[in-house]
């Protein structure tokens, strides 16, 4: 347990227009934040009036990216409650994360205490009005000022909240994709499996060729041979083939998202065969979509929750998928999930935690 110092804001702000949140654009009241040094271990958890940070230049995070995040929603039910998803599986996948880059753990209970003693705070900033939220980030920056590369022996943990708009203005819409057979997202013996910032700054330009080229997003094929379908911009990617579910293994270069994960299990609870074992190559995806078998494409992912696909462009050509809609599996998985996260169903699976 966490013996959390809180100070309270003295200059509460205005709350933002709920019909124009977009995503990432303000920020609570309030932060949390807890440092570690080294021989000390983490230390003075606390939460403050949202604030600027000091850092020293050198502070080894601006030269070598060590750095952790995780990305995570409060929503509020149509009862007033305010209630997160699966929040453990967040506090799992950071500890997994921080060993990767040689930054030490959190214990996942103090993750999950300190994500709902900031929502709690600031639990009038989570909105109400249809498919909004609050936006949690929480991330771990290395702050000892030193430029020889080694681990840092200090840092600092810290959860911002951000309330967010609804994805969707109206309802699910398909999006076009670039399938990048040039840049790559993730190698084996990389960092594709965890949550860092430098993945994704790796990433950005496939993703500005791809805007360029009038796609949304871009279909990150395996980094050796580029044969093989991976993620989707920075989500994890479902096909439908023939009745059949598929999605890349999380064999290291694949993000293990907790989208994807809840996924899998409805659908595997719904009857549908899902092979998350076998990669799946491009090229039987385009010879499915030739074929019309093609029935389904989506993106799963804690921001949009559900992103369909309705065209994929790979190497000259363009294909449709299904009729080029949303397709039945994907709404129905969109549905589901985003009723149990806004307690509009029943919880059978046990994963919500009340805050
Ligand atoms: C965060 C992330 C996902 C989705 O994970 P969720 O836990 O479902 O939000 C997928 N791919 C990448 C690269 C990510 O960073």
């Amino acid at each position: 347990m966490l013996d959390i110092r809180i100070t309270k804001t003295q200059h509460p702000k205005d709350k933002p227009d709920q019909e124009h949140l977009g995503f990432g654009h303000y920020y609570t009241d309030h932060m949390f934040i807890m440092d570690y040094t080294e021989g000390q271990g983490w230390h003075d958890a606390r939460i403050e009036p949202y604030h600027a940070l000091s850092l020293d230049p050198a502070a080894m995070v601006f030269h070598y990216a060590q750095e952790s995040f995780e990305g995570m929603k409060a929503y509020r039910t149509a009862d007033g409650n305010v209630q997160l998803f699966r929040p453990y599986k967040n506090a799992a996948r950071f500890a997994s994360t921080h060993r990767r880059l040689c930054i030490p753990e959190i214990p996942e209970e103090d993750f999950v205490q300190a994500v709902k003693a900031l929502v709690d705070i600031d639990r009038d900033w989570v909105p109400n009005a249809p498919n909004t939220s609050l936006y949690l980030r929480p991330f771990t920056i290395a702050t000892e000022a030193h430029l020889g590369v080694k681990p840092s022996n200090s840092y600092a943990f810290i959860v911002i909240a951000s309330p967010s708009g609804a994805y969707y203005a109206s309802g699910l819409a398909p999006v076009k994709i670039y399938v990048e057979d040039e840049y790559v997202r993730a190698t084996p013996g990389g960092t594709g499996y965890i949550k860092c910032g430098g993945n994704y700054a790796a990433s950005l330009a496939g993703q500005e060729k791809a805007e360029k080229l009038g796609y949304s997003q871009v279909l990150w094929l395996d980094g050796i041979e580029r044969k093989y379908v991976e993620e989707v911009g920075s989500m994890n990617c479902f096909f439908k083939i023939a009745g059949k579910i598929y999605t890349a293994p999380c064999v290291g270069t694949v993000l293990p998202g907790i989208t994807r994960m809840s996924c899998i299990e409805l659908l595997r609870h719904w009857g549908y065969e899902v092979n998350d074992t076998d990669r799946l190559a491009i090229a039987d995806v385009i010879k499915a979509a030739d074929n019309g078998t093609l029935e389904e494409v989506f993106g799963t992912g804690t921001a949009a929750v559900i992103s369909p696909v309705g065209q994929l462009y790979y190497q000259g050509k363009e294909c449709v998928v299904g009729d080029g809609k949303t397709g039945e599996v994907t709404q129905k998985l969109y549905d589901t999930l985003t009723g149990i996260q806004y307690g509009r169903l029943e919880d059978t699976h046990g994963w919500i935690e009340k805050v």
